[in-house]
């Protein structure tokens, strides 16, 4: 049979492997990516949108450390809005309304003209491993092999797929692409264990057949601000299109009580578990009885074509139900369905088989990404894609593999939650997932991960250096602040009285005037003579660092506390059954999910403080201080 050779292979070129096959070519490596079809790369099968809350963040960072989602969708959005402006910055989430044909195009173009990065059309239908259980290629279904140093698996929702439409089912992938139905066998033989999930995507409407003036106009924002550090925003500024805000309604939910027998979910059809975060529209009428309407978001799908997203109204009902379900929402009455809603089942694996570089604990060499890994969401799948790229090239390349922590950034705690907690269903990013989100704010992607893009090698050095400037700015100019005093000139108590401030009985610097919860480092501009031009975001930044200045404090004491929890490292050939004080649910798990640091093994659930002590003492014991270190 044919053989070729290549450092690495990438199975799937979706939003995970998209990623990975850049990071791994970008890094010097001789990189091959397989989808089951070309036109899909980058493909978006549901919401046309990138971003919004928290996953805005992942966007953000990924950036930062020199990945592609945040370019592509500068380059391919057609509506772009930052969310919870009124709330704290902690949540401000960028999302943009993507063209999803330029996405996936756009995306492609980088793909082909990346240097060492081979793209081939072929169903990956066998890993190889070596005598040392090693991964070392593929075999695709012709059976031609591509031999590699590493392996990265971001399958998506291909593996044994089949959608489900009512009682009609296909054995496809998304948009009736072909499913990828012997890989599974293949991982399984390897000792891999996989596991069912769906997810579900709403019917696309025509949009000649939507009466947008029964909703309510939504508009992006008037200056759009970029995804990309690297996007310079006075180029992106454009004319938007428009979404819309409309609402289900009670005949809506009677039309699904109605009929919940014929629905997969409901008939007990669907094996697969889905997303509690991301309920179809039965789901949403079952479980939340009590609500007279849900919010519906009907959103265009790309700038040449007619088709319009209805988001909030995923499902997988019969058409004859869909049909007269969605004709029931205001806007909708005589709407045309040109695609139908469906819900879609595929493999996965239980991702507490990897540690938190995403390579496999029993097999090395093999790492994992994306949807494949239990996650959900495009940008899930490609802030995965990057690190499982980047530590397969970092192992070919005999380098240290990165991980990026909870407290450096949301793909630390979405990595960490995906291998260290138990996920029974696809895990979808939140906010409030993020015990330290108020210095991981999509503002500061930069400041906190640059140097990590640049120590890896992705991030030029040019873009590294703009952020130490940025730094040193960010400093200098809360430095000047702490030191500029203004005393109680009428100017000043004028200013004071007109933004309702106390006035001042003798002099205090501009730094403690920010402070006040009425004035900011904007209003102040007026009182402050020495004031120099400096760009927005680093009056963003010197504006947030001090009037959440507190906060921000105690958190960075949390994460010293948190970081010296994780530099405890946990030897990964100890043998947990010789630890005798260990209770036995607490040992069945450390062994089941074999923790690289104490902070790692202090979040597994049935894992108790007690525990965590007794496993210290052995350490300390056991092991010189120089192994835990
Ligand atoms: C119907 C549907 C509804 C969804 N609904 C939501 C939602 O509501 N909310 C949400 O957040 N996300 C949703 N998603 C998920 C979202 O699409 C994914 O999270 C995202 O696309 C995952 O990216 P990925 O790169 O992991 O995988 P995908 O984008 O699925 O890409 C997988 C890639 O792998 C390739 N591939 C797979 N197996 C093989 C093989 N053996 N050989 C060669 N190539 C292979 C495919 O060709 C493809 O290129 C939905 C997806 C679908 C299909």
């Amino acid at each position: 049979m044919y053989e070729e050779t290549y450092d690495i292979a990438i199975v799937g070129a979706g939003h995970a492997g998209c990623e990975a096959a850049l990071a791994c070519a970008r890094l010097g490596l001789k990189t091959i990516v397989f989808t089951v079809s070309v036109n899909s790369i980058a493909l978006m099968p549901c919401n046309p949108s990138v971003g919004g809350s928290s996953k805005g963040h992942l966007v953000r960072e990924l950036d930062a450390l020199g990945g592609e989602m945040g370019k592509n969708i500068d380059k391919t959005f057609i509506q772009s809005k930052m969310l919870n402006r009124s709330k704290g910055p902690a949540v401000h989430s960028l999302r943009a309304q993507a063209d999803k044909a330029e996405y996936s195009k756009t995306m492609r173009q980088v793909l082909e003209n990346q240097e060492n990065l081979t793209i081939k059309q072929a169903e990956v239908s066998e890993l190889i491993l070596n005598k040392n259980n090693e991964a070392c290629g593929v075999k695709i279904y012709t059976g031609c092999v591509y031999n590699t140093k590493a392996v990265v698996l971001c399958t998506g929702t291909y593996l044994r797929a089949r959608c489900l439409c009512g009682e009609a089912i296909t054995y496809t992938g998304p948009n009736g692409l072909q499913a990828a139905n012997h890989l599974t066998e293949s991982l399984e033989k390897a000792g891999i264990e996989l596991v069912r999930f769906k997810t579900g995507t709403p019917a696309r409407m025509d949009g000649r057949t939507v009466d947008y003036s029964k909703m309510t106009e939504q508009s992006g924002d008037e200056r759009i601000v970029p995804f990309s550090f690297s996007t310079d925003p006075e180029l992106i500024q454009k004319e938007q299109v428009k979404c819309y805000l409309t609402y289900t309604n009670e005949k809506t939910h009677e039309i699904i009580r109605n009929n919940l027998d014929r629905s997969p979910i409901y008939a007990g059809i669907i094996e697969g578990t889905g997303p509690r975060y991301c309920p179809s529209i039965e789901d949403k009428v079952v479980r939340f009885a009590d609500k007279e309407r849900h919010q519906l978001f009907i959103e265009p799908e790309g700038l040449s074509t007619n088709e319009v997203y209805i988001g909030g109204m995923s499902s997988s009902m019969p058409e004859d139900v869909q049909i007269e379900m969605y004709r029931t929402v205001p806007g909708l009455e005589n709407c045309k369905i040109v695609r139908n809603a469906y819900a879609i089942e595929y493999d996965c694996i239980n991702p507490r088989q990897l540690y938190p570089t995403l390579e496999f604990k029993k097999i090395k060499n093999l790492f994992a990404g994306g949807q494949f890994n239990g996650s959900s969401g495009y940008e899930e799948a490609a802030a995965q894609g990057l690190i499982a790229g980047i530590n397969a090239a970092m192992s070919v390349l005999g380098k240290e593999k990165i991980i990026i922590d909870r407290s450096q950034g949301y793909i630390g705690v979405l990595i960490d939650d995906l291998v260290t907690k138990e996920n029974h269903e696809p895990y979808r990013m939140m906010t409030s997932r993020a015990e330290y989100r108020l210095l991981l704010r999509q503002d500061n992607a930069d400041l906190r991960l640059r140097k990590t893009g640049y120590e890896v090698g992705l991030v030029s050095k040019e873009e590294y250096e703009k952020v130490l400037l940025k730094e040193k700015q960010i400093n200098e100019e809360i430095e000047r602040l702490k030191n500029t005093y203004v005393g109680t000139s009428k100017k000043v108590t004028d200013f004071l009285t007109a933004n309702n401030s106390t006035g001042l009985k003798s002099g205090s610097s501009l730094y403690e005037l920010i402070s006040r919860p009425e004035l900011d480092y904007y209003l102040i501009a007026p009182i402050d003579s020495e004031r120099i031009d400096l760009p927005e975001d680093i009056r963003e930044q010197v504006n947030i660092n001090i009037k959440y200045a507190g906060y921000i404090d105690k958190q960075i004491r949390q994460v010293e506390a948190f970081k010296k929890m994780e530099e405890k490292k946990i030897p990964n050939d100890l043998d947990y059954n010789e630890i005798s004080g260990l209770r036995l649910e607490a040992r069945q798990k450390l062994i089941t999910y074999s923790p690289v640091s104490i902070g790692q093994a202090s979040r597994i659930s049935g894992v108790s403080p007690a525990d965590i002590s007794v496993l210290l003492v052995y350490l300390k014991t056991k092991y010189s201080e120089s192994v835990i270190k």
